[in-house]
């Protein structure tokens, strides 16, 4: 193991040969995804496919990690490898400036993606796909929601959802009560509060758990995985839903539908 990683050889003998080996997929660069890149790059992760089709804007400066100035204008992805290429010269990184959608081909050979998305929709849709590829999905994500005669309320949360396993929706994050008021409120959202910190929290906590599911260095990998947190204290909990689960096996994407979409003639 070279010197570099010496602090965290208490990850398990064989951990960095096997942080090499994962094909890490992030989703989304921005507020949250920027910090999940750094984090990776410095742990030593090699393997990675990053896409984000936004181009870096002065707005996203209060929270785009490695951002710089005179990035504006220029693709979230050119942040990112940048990060990356600072710290692993010979890492392989597939760069896609577009939606995810468009190269399913890359992310099929993920072991573990991240989705640092913004809507209900998205995430639904990159779970769907890491259930039908067996990939390991964590999901990250932060809101502020004003409450009248309040402060304003910060949470956010972090998911990992393992094929078989309960899913989003098992969990009560994904509902279709959630889904419709999104759809009804398209186009009218503006542009959601974000700052820099809760991201950060929330990165680190979801690299935390992707780590541990590599490694096992914990002597346990729990599944499902639902963090909480509580912007306004500090908080990060075990999700209280996690306790009245009725089930670990989910009915909405059963283990026996993994696999390759197949086309059946009728
Ligand atoms: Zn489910």
């Amino acid at each position: 193991m070279s010197d570099r990683y010496q602090r965290q050889s208490f990850l398990g003998e064989n951990s960095q040969p096997k942080i090499e080996r994962v094909r890490v997929g992030v989703v989304g660069l921005g507020g949250g995804g920027s910090h999940v890149v750094q984090q990776l790059a410095h742990i030593g992760f090699q393997d990675y496919v990053i896409c984000d089709p936004q181009t870096v804007e002065d707005t996203n400066l209060n929270r785009l990690v490695g951002g710089r100035l005179k990035d504006i204008g220029q693709p979230k992805l050119a942040v990112a490898k940048r990060i990356v290429r600072g710290l692993q010269r010979k890492a392989k990184i597939k760069a896609i400036a577009d939606r995810w959608q468009t190269r399913c081909d890359e992310f099929i050979f993920c072991d573990v993606i991240f989705g640092c998305l913004d809507s209900f929709q998205d995430r639904d849709e990159i779970e769907t796909f890491c259930r039908r590829h067996l990939i390991i999905y964590i999901d990250i994500g932060m809101d502020v929601h004003k409450v009248e005669n309040d402060p304003p309320r910060m949470a956010g949360q972090v998911i990992l959802s393992a094929p078989g396993g309960p899913c989003m929706k098992c969990l009560g994050f994904i509902t279709p009560e959630g889904m419709a008021q999104e759809a009804a409120a398209y186009g009218a959202a503006g542009h959601r509060p974000q700052v820099v910190w809760p991201n950060g929290i929330l990165a680190s906590s979801a690299v935390g758990v992707a780590v541990n599911a590599i490694t096992g260095w914990t002597g346990k990998t729990p599944s499902p995985v639902y963090l909480s947190y509580d912007g306004n204290s500090g908080l990060v909990q075990v999700h209280p839903r996690l306790e009245y689960l009725l089930t670990t096996q989910c009915p909405h994407y059963p283990l026996g539908k993994a696999g390759k979409p197949i086309l059946q003639q009728l």
